[in-house]
């Protein structure tokens, strides 16, 4: 049982962050927010693979105004990324978005930065303070001699500075880094210093199997920690995948006991059937399946039974064939080309 470090709890729309809430997974749109049937599109797929708080940039008037439909038509919390222009943040806050991405260090000037901070209070809106490695002020830079675990988490202080001179507190902060060591020393030292939720990630983390890879040690090496109340993987590319990624990590770590969980061998010269091929099968039927099991795969008989008989279902597989375990118990034997759709039903069964 992995003991949370204690944060305050926030709410981005009717989803609590931080505290002993459930810890979320978040994505980012990669269309453009104005275009709304695009935008809505992507976040009900989103949605579908378990995606729990969907954020987009909003980088003019168009799309500031799309979020009011956006959010007619979607049903998880929509958070607004804002890069400078403050004015933004206001519309954006004014047609409904649940939370503001910013760094106020980048807002321009006090005066706009209470501006933003008054409309967030008006509309109960949180922030959330967003540091990474480029988003460093020259200054810190200089001080630090470059990006650095000091470096961000002084940032993150002066931004939270920031807001806390408004009497802002409705806060959560990321302080992300493409490199997976100062990123996890970052977010140590930053949670040992405020009670702010943490929305954890590995910045500009690459595409797919390397942002897996970069993801799953930086993110996952913090929750093993208990560090960390919501997290976005980041993939140059399809952001389903974050979702898919983020949750597998919170699988992993039995934070998120949701969905089928499927345990397959690696396969060996022991393999007598084309076991690649089934659990690729088996794994978008699986996919498809709103059921929490596990469900092990493996290639033969001499170290399948064992793992088969831990699941709640499990094949062992033999030359052409395989035997399907139940709870621990074996209840049939099944012919190779028909093992996917026994296994199939069996699930249907649980
Ligand atoms: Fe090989 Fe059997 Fe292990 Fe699969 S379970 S990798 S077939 S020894």
């Amino acid at each position: 049982m992995i003991k949370r470090v204690k944060t305050k709890c926030i709410y981005v729309g009717d989803v609590p962050v931080g505290g002993d809430s459930p810890i979320t997974v978040q994505s980012m749109t990669n269309t453009i927010t104005a275009d709304i049937e695009s935008t809505v599109s992507q976040i009900l797929e989103l949605e579908r693979h378990g995606c729990h708080i969907i954020r987009a940039a909003v980088n003019n008037r168009e799309d500031a105004l799309a979020i009011n439909q956006i959010k007619k038509r979607t049903h998880i919390p929509f958070i607004a990324d804002i890069q400078f222009d403050y004015r933004l943040g206001i519309q954006a806050v004014e047609n409904g978005c649940d939370c503001l991405r910013i760094n106020p260090g980048n807002i321009g000037s006090e005066r706009k930065v209470r501006e933003i901070v008054d409309c967030c209070k008006e509309y109960e809106v949180p922030i959330r303070i967003g540091v990474n490695s480029g988003s460093l002020s020259r200054k810190i830079i200089d001080k630090y001699g470059g990006v650095n675990t000091d470096s961000l988490v002084e940032s993150a202080i002066d931004q939270l500075d920031m807001l806390e001179k408004l009497n802002f507190y409705n806060t959560k902060i990321s302080i992300k880094s493409s490199d997976v060591n100062t990123m996890i020393d970052s977010y140590i030292k930053l949670s040992k210093k405020v009670d702010y939720p943490l929305h954890l990630g590995v910045t500009e983390a690459g595409p797919m199997m390397k942002s897996t890879v970069k993801s799953s040690i930086g993110i996952g090496s913090l929750l093993r920690m208990g560090i960390g109340d919501t997290l976005r993987v980041s993939i140059t590319g399809n952001p389903v995948d974050e979702v898919v990624i983020g949750r597998e990590i919170l699988k992993s770590l039995s934070i998120l006991n949701e969905g089928i969980d499927l345990i397959s061998c690696p396969t060996c010269s022991r393999t007598k059937i084309n076991l690649i091929e089934l659990v690729e099968k088996a794994e978008m039927k699986l996919d498809q399946i709103d059921k929490n099991a596990s469900i092990a795969i493996m290639g033969c008989p001499v170290n399948g039974p064992g793992e088969a008989r831990e699941a709640d279902l499990g094949i062992a597989c033999g030359d052409g064939f395989g035997v399907i375990f139940k709870k621990g118990k074996i209840i049939k034997r099944v012919k190779e080309e028909e093992l996917l759709d026994a296994l199939l039903k069996e699930v249907e069964l649980l």
